[in-house]
This record gives C-alpha cells, sequence and structure tokens, in this order.
C-alpha cells in the first residue's frame, strides 16, 4: 500500500482522505518509508519523523470530527531549510547555523501548518540559496532522481535542490521553497515538476534566512498545476511582520484553473533567444506556443530590451544584499563560534570557517559594489538596470496577459559540472533573474524531454499579482504537454 499511498498529488491524497480510503498516519508513514529508502539522494538536511506522525495523528483527529482544515489537512510535505521552524535546526545548509534552533516558525510554514499540513523534514538547498545545482551545501550535493545510463549522478538544479528532488522523486506530496532569481523554477524544471514563485510581497518573507531581501521569494514546488494553486492558497497573504508583504485579497488560485485560454495574448520575448541557443530548448519553446495558439490564444512576439542586462545586473544587487544580511552572523548571535585570542580574530576565524567558498564569494563581490568608491560605477547601475528591466515588462504587458519562455538554457547536468568557472554557473539564471528583477509571478512547468531523456521546463511569467493567469496559462500547457515521464529513482513507487 505505501507505494501505491505516495503516487497521489495533492488533489488526490485529499480525495481519498475525503472518502475515508486513507489516513494521514497512513500517507504519513508511507512517505517516511520513502525518505528512508531515498536517502542517497541527500535530500534532507533533517527528517522529523516522530512530529510529523504527532501532526498526522492530530489531522485524523480532526477529520473524525468533521472539521477539516482544508484541501492541505493531513498531507505530508517537505520544508526547505531555509524556513526558521520552532523547535527544529534551521541550517540554511551553511556550516555558520550549527546548532541553531529557531524559538519561532515563519509566516509562511505557520500558515501551512494552520492549514493542516504535515511536516517531514527540511530540505537540502545550496548554502545560503545561493547556487544553481545543490552544490555549495555543507551537507553536500543532492542527487536529481533522474539519471541516464552514464552512470553520473546529475544535480537536481538549485537552490531548492532538496525540495524538489523530494517531490520529484514522491518522498513527498510536495514542498516548498524560496527564489530569488531562479530557486523555485529552475530546480522545478531540472526534476520534471511544477515550481512556481508568486508575485514579490504576495507570501511574507518573515523568518526565512534572508539571502537578497528585495528578491527573496517563497513559493511551492509541486507534481501538478492544481497542488500548485493548493499550496499557494495556504501560503500567501498580508503580514504585518514583513512591511513589503503586500495588503491585498488572496483569490481562490485553484479557481483560476479553467482551461480556457481563448482570446489570451500570449508574448514570445525575442530576446530570449539568447546566443548559442540550444535546438532542443528552442524546440520546445515553440512547441509551447503552438499547444497555447491551439487552445485557442493569440501568440505575439514582444521585446524586453534590456534583458542581456539581467544577469549582470542581479549579480551585483543580489550579493550586495546578501553581504548586508549576512553580516549577522558573527560568531556571537547565532549558531558557530570559532574561538580566538580576541574579538576581531573571532570574528575573521567563524566567518571564514563558517562561510564556503560560493558565500564567501558573494560577501566580498557585495562589498566591494557597496563600497565607497564603486557604489554609483555598479550597485547604483545595476539599480538603474533593474527599473529598465522593470519597465520592460510593464509596458510588454500593456499588450499581453502573459509572457512565455524557457525555464533554463540546458537540461540538468552532472554533479561536479561547471563548478570551475562561476560565471558558466551564473548562465543558469538567464531565463529566470528578469521576472526576479521586476517582482514578477513566474513558474516552470515540465514540458518534455530533452534527446537524452532529461526533463525540461517552460516558464510562464504574468503581471504583478495576476497569478491567477499565470496558473490558467500554465494548467494549459501542462495538459497539453501530458508530461507523465518519470525518474529511475522514485523511491516512493511508480503507482
Ligand atoms: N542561482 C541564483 C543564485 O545563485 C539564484 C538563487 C536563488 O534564487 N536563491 O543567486
Amino acid at each position: 500500500m505505501s507505494g501505491r499511498l505516495t503516487s497521489f498529488d495533492i488533489a488526490g491524497a485529499r480525495d481519498l482522505l475525503d472518502a475515508g480510503e486513507t489516513s494521514s498516519i497512513e500517507l504519513t508513514e508511507a512517505y517516511l518509508k520513502a525518505m528512508e529508502a531515498g536517502r542517497d539522494l541527500n535530500a534532507f538536511i533533517t527528517e522529523v519523523p516522530e512530529a510529523a506522525l504527532e501532526r498526522a495523528r492530530t489531522s485524523d483527529e480532526r477529520r473524525a470530527q468533521g472539521e477539516t482544515l482544508g484541501p492541505l489537512d493531513g498531507i505530508p510535505i517537505a520544508v526547505k531549510d531555509l524556513f526558521c521552524t520552532e523547535g527544529v535546526p534551521t541550517t540554511a545548509a551553511s556550516h555558520i547555523l550549527d546548532g541553531f534552533v529557531p524559538t519561532y516558525e515563519s509566516t509562511v510554514t505557520a500558515k501551512l501548518w494552520g492549514a493542516g499540513a504535515v511536516m517531514l523534514g527540511k530540505t537540502n538547498l545550496d548554502e545560503f540559496a545561493m547556487g544553481s545545482a545543490n552544490v555549495t551545501s555543507y551537507y553536500g550535493p543532492v542527487k536529481n532522481p533522474w539519471t541516464l545510463d552514464d552512470g553520473k549522478d546529475r544535480v537536481p538544479g538549485g537552490s531548492s535542490g532538496g525540495s524538489a528532488a523530494a517531490v520529484a522523486a514522491h518522498m513527498a506530496a510536495a514542498a516548498i521553497g524560496t527564489d530569488t532569481g531562479g530557486s523555485i523554477r529552475q530546480p522545478g524544471s531540472f526534476c520534471g515538476i511544477v515550481g512556481a514563485k508568486p508575485t514579490y510581497g504576495r507570501c511574507s518573507r518573515w523568518g526565512i534566512v534572508a539571502f537578497a531581501s528585495s528578491l527573496d521569494q517563497a513559493g511551492p514546488m509541486t507534481r501538478t498545476v492544481r497542488d500548485s494553486t493548493i499550496m499557494l492558497n495556504a501560503m500567501a497573504g498580508h503580514d504585518p511582520r514583513d512591511s513589503t508583504s503586500a495588503d491585498l485579497a488572496v483569490p481562490d488560485f485553484e479557481a483560476a484553473l479553467t482551461g480556457e485560454v481563448k482570446g489570451l495574448k500570449v508574448g514570445i520575448p525575442k530576446e530570449y533567444r539568447v546566443d548559442g541557443m540550444d535546438a532542443e530548448i528552442e524546440g520546445l519553446w515553440s512547441q509551447g506556443a503552438e499547444w497555447l495558439k491551439t487552445a485557442g490564444a493569440e501568440v505575439v512576439d514582444i521585446s524586453l530590451p534590456h534583458t542581456r542586462y539581467a544577469l549582470p545586473a542581479y549579480y551585483i544587487v543580489a550579493p550586495a544584499e546578501a553581504s548586508s544580511n549576512l553580516a549577522r552572523y558573527d560568531g556571537v548571535r547565532y549558531g558557530l563560534r570559532v574561538e580566538a585570542d580576541d574579538l576581531i580574530k573571532m570574528y575573521e576565524e567563524t566567518r571564514g570557517r563558517g562561510f564556503g567558498a560560493e558565500v564567501r564569494r558573494r560577501v566580498l563581490i557585495g562589498t566591494y559594489v557597496l563600497s565607497a568608491g564603486y557604489y554609483d560605477a555598479y550597485y547604483i547601475k545595476a539599480q538603474k538596470i533593474r527599473t529598465l528591466i522593470r519597465r520592460d515588462f510593464s509596458s510588454a504587458f500593456e499588450d499581453v496577459d502573459v509572457i512565455l519562455a524557457p525555464a533554463t538554457p540546458f537540461a540538468a547536468f552532472a554533479i561536479g559540472e561547471k563548478m570551475d568557472d562561476p560565471v558558466q554557473m551564473y548562465l543558469n539564471d538567464v531565463f529566470t533573474v528578469p521576472a526576479s528583477l521586476a517582482g514578477l509571478p513566474a513558474m516552470s512547468v515540465p514540458a518534455g524531454l530533452s534527446a537524452e531523456g532529461l526533463p525540461l521546463g517552460l516558464q510562464l511569467i504574468a503581471k504583478a499579482f495576476d497569478e491567477e493567469t499565470m496558473f490558467r496559462a500554465a494548467g494549459v500547457v501542462e495538459e497539453a504537454a501530458g508530461f507523465d515521464a518519470a525518474p529511475a529513482l522514485r523511491v516512493g513507487g511508480r503507482s
């Protein structure tokens, strides 16, 4: 039974629970078994089996009283280890947070538990969410459950690689991640699952370990677009504790999945046709446009002229904010302390040993671009570019309702590749950072397989706070793609 139970998505499991055909305890036990079977993937940093079973038990009790809290009640999910969870270690995959056990719960996770969801554990990620391959984690790389016959392990993408691998391998019904420059969408694409980054401000950032505060957003990582809407409904909403969270009503996202796109105007940004673009990616993109056209949408070419500056601008703004946010890890307030003869040496030793190479690189870049001599030349310039990028999108959205683009420039690569040159790694984000800089909702949907047999995603970008149109179009792409391939390492059983 356990193999079969893990094959249900949220919507399917909700129906089983409602029909009394299973219990949250049974579901949770099945996932805990799958997590054990899949430990080799290294998707989880911390597992919380006892707490999970306890939450499942209370959910079953509620249900027995006829008092369910909604569609997530009793559903086992995984949480990126960047969300602070009360009483459960939160590492951000960094040595510097050794021993840190938050005394508070992030708003987004609190909302999920309030909706009855069951936490299975905390998932692995790139250190402080800095990376695109989940290879910078202090806890070691995550393996993508998708494999080929060449015997090489592939990256799951990053930084939410553990969450993506857990969902793809059926070690959780769904998961949450965060996306600063692509960390939900890119691993979603690499692992063949749905990854949605809502509008900046849609979900509270309170209690999420900060990377780049003007970009960070929480979002769902799920098997289907419908599950994505169910999760976001529970996660979203205004929070007085985050001054950048939007005081707007949260629509019923699931109701937006009408399957109807007649008359919808879909923009194809010509600048996303980057130099040396893989023919496979280009083919999939045209296929996606065809699918939407066949469903009755109108597909038009648009221009986002400043796209080519998005990546360099992002890699100035994000490290600048990171260098400031990470100043708090000083060996006094949180986690690791490396003792030394005096205070300054203690700071240096703690930060030098506590942060990994990529984090140190970002702190150095960030500090440099914010320094008095270079602030105008780099940081201010990047902010100006950010404004131009935002304006590009605003004017494009005067003509179209949604934008279709690739999610990633290539499929998952082998662990160890692209590690010698950080710029090669940064190129992963070429299609995801523009929407991040503009604060727009964007999501990736599994759309096909590469010739080698690895998943590829398509990306939908919508106007600020118009997740409904994004989901509606994504639902049509999902339906047309009919993506039903499964990774070889689906530990929870195939069906
Ligand atoms: N890959 C990007 C980076 O390394 C994005 C990371 C993210 O979205 N958290 O910064």
